[in-house]
């Protein structure tokens, strides 16, 4: 039995069998099949040659109308190695050989074959190398994508295993055979975890080390809460864990009975508690649970799990849906945060060197002002239908703002031209992820109707620490005293200029940062549809004394281990229930 610790990003306890996923890595991990398995593997070479063969006939003819001859000649010399039987018998012979994936195998043949051509130290055959790498990645794509197929087989009872995963591969994971998932890269508010939480897949992320150690196919058990992950579990392991599922499953029931309760303090204050969507049908999970409408819908999940931009009337069917839905009640629907985790980097030409400082969210709406128009055509549409507030991702200036507005408008008076109806009132807020504009929040009050807190970017962005880098995780803290004074500022500023104000942000549905966010004047929390039970039990436990004592606290403290500390000694003792199961450290 082996035991490797991860960031626990996902809640809930699994016991399942490994089903590994490999990324478009360039360096293809060793990995190990049973030989009952081989005939498979040469199977799936067999069709990576011929979907190889395809491509490059394609690219071939493309290059021979559109490049000319020398182009088109490295096409015929790739359609020549593909063809060469010896090839093919190579790796083969590698899979049956040493009982590895046809991946590992054809990387293992072409780099040996690379070297040696590299080993002859002579210029005419460093184009060779080339064209054995391109073949190679050529190869491996085309072996991956059947793989990512392959997770639409998957048994029942299946954890995942990965090196990564993008948001858009989780999402469209089968909830009935896939359990759990582990990654050995991410970190605690990446997109991937966000999504798993929505889903509520137990997950557990930035584990760095376990790929190296797990076969296909072997029992693992996964624990969401704690973030441990236990490969080869022993009998005793899996009643433990089989006992703490059972008591988890209480402690669900338990919290299930506040959901249609009232969310108010034991001092009578009310707290409204929404939910964060990614897709929808969510909205429905989000009211089941006992949320009160949509504090954030994250749109970019329409682009991210369909094939192509969407249309207006994808866009307003989604929206139409969720109008529908929530029956009158609160839905802020956010434009594409596109960018960053949230846009695969594979698809620009020359990829961002720092996707997250870079061309993402509202910059990339703005800078695609088609694109944003039939997004917010198909909002405003969709308006007439039912209340709506529109919020705008990832701001940092206010011409951003400004900017949004013109078009807005543009959009609002084609709209009246076509004599289609739209709520014209309709509210236009924005979330506060970075610190700009969180010291200038007095500014931006002064040009929105409503704020919400996003402390996922807000600690990335204030902290410089990248939220998905599990090599930076233990410098990812919402708690540390720099956040914290933002969000102290932003909301007096709200407070000063009557601005309406929420934090949707992942730390909000932790029980002690709830605590914090009360205590600093936080009356609206938005978090997934799974964190609500506990939130609103949470909320209806503590007083707003108690909180604001403990904001004040907090903010005498200098170091964000300090007010951890501080935050869950005092969340313990008010609801000790919360941390059954969830590490003293
Ligand atoms: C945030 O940054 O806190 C937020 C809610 O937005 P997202 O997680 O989608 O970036
Ligand atoms: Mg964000």
């Amino acid at each position: 039995m082996v035991v490797v610790k991860g960031l626990p990003v996902s809640g809930g306890i699994v016991i399942g069998k490994v089903m590994l996923v490999d990324g478009d890595d360039v360096r293809v991990p060793r990995r190990g099949v049973e030989a009952g398995q081989v005939a498979q593997e040469e199977q799936r070479l067999d069709k990576a040659f011929a979907d190889a063969m395809d491509e490059v006939g394609k690219l071939h003819e493309k290059a021979q109308k559109e490049m000319g001859k020398e182009a088109a000649e490295i096409f015929r010399s790739h359609q020549t190695m593909l063809k060469d039987p010896w090839l093919a018998g190579q790796i083969k012979k590698t899979i049956r050989a040493e009982l590895v994936t046809a991946e590992y195998a054809s990387y293992a043949t072409l780099t040996a074959l690379a070297n040696q051509f590299r080993a002859m130290k002579n210029a005419s055959f460093s184009s060779k190398v080339n064209d054995i790498d391109d073949l190679s990645h050529r190869l491996h794509r085309f072996l991956v994508g059947q793989q990512k197929a392959r997770i639409t087989q998957a048994g029942p009872n299946t954890i995942v295993v990965a090196k990564d995963l993008t948001p858009s591969q989780t999402a469209g994971f089968d909830r009935s055979k896939i359990i759990g998932f582990v990654t050995d890269l991410g970190g605690m508010t990446s997109h991937t975890a966000i999504i798993a939480k929505a889903l509520e897949i137990p997950a557990v992320v930035g584990v760095q080390t376990l790929l190296q150690r797990v076969t296909d196919g072997a029992a693992i058990i996964v624990d969401g809460d704690t973030g441990s992950v236990t490969l080869h579990p022993t009998p005793e392991a899996i009643a433990d864990a089989k006992r703490a599922i059972e008591q988890r499953k209480l402690y669900r029931i338990s919290v299930g009975e506040v959901a249609n309760l009232p969310s108010i303090t034991l001092d009578g204050t009310k707290v409204s508690v929404v939910g964060n969507i990614e897709l929808p049908d969510e909205v429905e999970k989000v009211l089941k649970a006992g949320g009160e409408g949509v504090g954030l819908y994250r749109t970019e999940y329409l682009y991210l799990t369909s094939d192509h931009e969407p249309t207006e009337e994808e866009h307003f069917a989604a929206y139409k849906r969720c109008v529908k839905l929530s029956a009158g009640r609160e839905l802020v629907i956010r434009t594409f945060d596109l960018g960053a985790d949230k846009l695969t980097q594979a698809m620009e030409e020359t990829p961002e060197r720092n996707p997250f400082l870079g061309n993402r969210s509202i910059r990339y709406c703005l800078k695609n002002p088609a694109m944003f128009k039939r997004q917010l055509r198909a909002i405003l549409r969709a308006s007439a239908l039912g209340p709506i507030k529109i919020m705008l991702p990832l701001v940092s200036s206010v011409g951003e703002i400004r900017q949004t507005k013109f078009i807005l408008n543009d959009v609002m008076e084609e709209l009246s031209e076509d004599r289609v109806k739209f709520d014209a009132s309709i509210k236009l807020g924005m979330m506060v992820e970075v610190p700009s504009v969180a010291l200038l929040a007095d500014t931006f009050a002064r040009e929105v109707d409503f704020f919400s807190i996003g402390t996922n970017d807000l600690t990335q962005y204030t902290l410089a620490v990248d939220r998905i880098n599990e090599r930076v995780a233990h410098l990812y803290q919402p708690a540390h005293p720099a956040v914290i004074k933002l969000i102290r500022d932003v909301t007096r500023a709200a407070r000063r200029r009557n601005t309406p104000i929420s934090c949707c942000g992942e730390a909000a549905a932790e029980p002690e940062y709830a605590m914090l966010l009360l205590g600093l004047g936080l009356r609206t929390l938005s978090v997934s549809s799974s964190s609500i039970p506990s939130l609103k039990r949470f909320i209806r436990s503590v007083t707003i004394e108690q909180c604001e004592r403990i904001a004040r606290q907090a903010l005498s403290l200098d170091s964000d281990a300090a007010i951890t500390t501080l935050l869950r000694d005092r969340a313990r003792k008010i609801v000790p229930e919360a941390f059954s199961g969830r590490s003293a450290e």
